[in-house]
């Protein structure tokens, strides 16, 4: 049995994550840290780290950037590994990331659905295989709540476009008035409304046709399945950095 703590559990992933443990027999929530009032039946919420107690096999945080640096601390201090699911995170708070996992295991993705992973997969493929005689458009839609933009996994696919062409694309965000497209461009376009879990479009525009690569999240259940999954991967992990390709079988 895991005892997990719950970074962000009074969030929208946070409760889904409680959910789906609470029917689990191999792992349970220990404890919560959120700052935002919430209460619980089967576990305590600390709206801090300082009080949390740390006899926990793992951290699961979804939560927000500004929680990263605490947290972190709290982890690498008594020894927790972690499943960081947050987006949004600055290059320096990435390298803080890098930093700690040499001190502990770390498995970040900024989506945990397998099929997402495969996805960033085929875009290196696909870009690689077309090249730049191709347009790609990116366009990702999530529910109104959504802090980043564009999201954690729009960056993914962009990279996986850029390491497919051996190239660096210039992304245009959402373009407007005289923005005819240019060469080495790379349209991401970031929607937001209503209750959308997630959906990520890659889109390979040629000459007379186009080829579409689509990803859509019906529930954020697929993001708390692949975190757990995750987590039960990192148990007796020696400290480094994991990802979705750990869990991706070729
Ligand atoms: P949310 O806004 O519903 O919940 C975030 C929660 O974090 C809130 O309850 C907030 O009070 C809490 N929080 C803020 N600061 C904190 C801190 N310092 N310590 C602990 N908790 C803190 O957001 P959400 O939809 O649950 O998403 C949370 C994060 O997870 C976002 O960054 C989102 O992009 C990301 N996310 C990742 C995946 C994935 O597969 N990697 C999937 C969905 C969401």
């Amino acid at each position: 049995m895991k005892h997990l703590i719950l970074s962000g559990c009074a969030g929208r992933m946070g409760r889904m994550l409680e959910s789906l443990i609470e029917q689990r027999d191999d792992c349970r929530i220990a404890a919560g840290v959120d700052p935002a009032p919430y209460h619980s039946e089967e576990f305590p919420v600390y709206s801090n780290w300082e009080r949390c107690p740390p006899n926990a096999d793992g951290i699961l945080d979804f939560s927000s950037p500004a929680g990263l640096s605490p947290m972190l601390e709290f982890a690498t201090g008594h020894g927790i590994p972690v499943v960081l699911g947050t987006t949004g995170l600055s290059p320096s708070q990435v390298e803080e990331v890098a930093l700690a996992s040499k001190t502990i295991p770390i498995f970040r993705a900024a989506n945990f659905s397998l099929p997402v992973a495969l996805m960033a997969h085929l875009v290196e493929e696909t870009s690689r295989a077309l090249g730049a005689d191709f347009d790609i458009e990116l366009l990702e839609l999530h529910h109104r709540g959504k802090a980043d933009a564009p999201s954690g996994t729009a960056k993914v696919l962009m990279d996986a476009a850029n390491a497919g062409l051996g190239a660096s694309l210039s992304p245009v965000y959402g373009r407007e008035g005289d923005s005819q497209r240019q060469p080495g461009e790379i349209g991401v376009h970031s929607l937001r409304g209503g209750s959308f879990a997630g959906e990520h479009t890659v889109l390979f525009s040629g000459q007379g046709e186009a080829l579409s690569i689509q990803h859509t999240a019906l529930s954020r259940e697929i993001f708390a399945r692949g975190a757990i999954r995750a987590m039960l991967y990192l148990q007796g992990c020696p400290a480094g950095l994991y990802g979705m390709e750990s869990l991706l079988q070729f």
